[in-house]
């Protein structure tokens, strides 16, 4: 199972965090080529012309899964890393801030964009990925994930915000 290949690391990077470390599964072809396949099915007939994915372990498996579309790829990274004008927005973590930016011209008015992540927690990274393409105009047709930690949120969150969250293998608690 997809589950067995993912390994938890307790108290990392502080106490009380159960890390869920997708290395082990990246490290495994068949679980690899599945996670892929699987990230990629729900959304062959929806016309994504790109996807956009988040720093750093979601370039891993959103570049897999652009390739298998078709479609063109769009890194959403942490302040001061993309060389060219960008729109940067700023969400709340657990203590203080923390800034995503992307290329303003990295996606154009109305292209359809599937966004992608290793993990959903609370959801904050995502939404804040999804004002930031809609701040250049694009539709987020949808949201593929590898973890989802419900308990936390994030995936409901994202439905409030009309977006379609498809995650492959789900962990309670934190
Ligand atoms: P959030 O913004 O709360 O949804 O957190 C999602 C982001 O934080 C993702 O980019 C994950 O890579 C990372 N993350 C949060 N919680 C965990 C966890 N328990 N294990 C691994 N990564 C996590």
């Amino acid at each position: 199972m997809l589950k067995d290949t993912i390994r938890t690391i307790p108290d990392y990077p502080k106490p009380g965090i159960q890390f869920r470390d997708i290395t082990t599964l990246l490290a495994d072809g068949a679980a690899f080529t599945q996670a892929v396949a699987e990230l990629t099915s729900p959304w062959t007939d929806a016309r994504i012309s790109t996807v956009a994915a988040i720093e750093a372990r979601g370039f891993i498996v959103g570049a897999a899964v652009a390739h298998a579309l078709g479609s063109g790829f769009v890194p959403i990274r942490k302040r001061g890393k993309l060389p060219h004008t960008t729109v940067s927005v700023s969400y709340a973590l657990e203590y203080g801030t923390d800034t995503i930016e992307m290329h303003r011209d990295a996606v154009r008015t109305g292209e359809r964009v599937l966004l992608i992540d290793d993990l959903i927690a609370t959801g904050g990274t995502a939404l804040a990925a999804v004002s930031l393409l809609r701040s250049v105009g694009a539709e987020v047709i949808g949201a593929g994930f590898v973890i989802d930690l419900p308990d936390l949120g994030g995936s409901a969150a994202l439905r409030n915000a009309g977006i379609h969250a498809h995650s492959l293998v789900e962990f309670p608690g934190h």
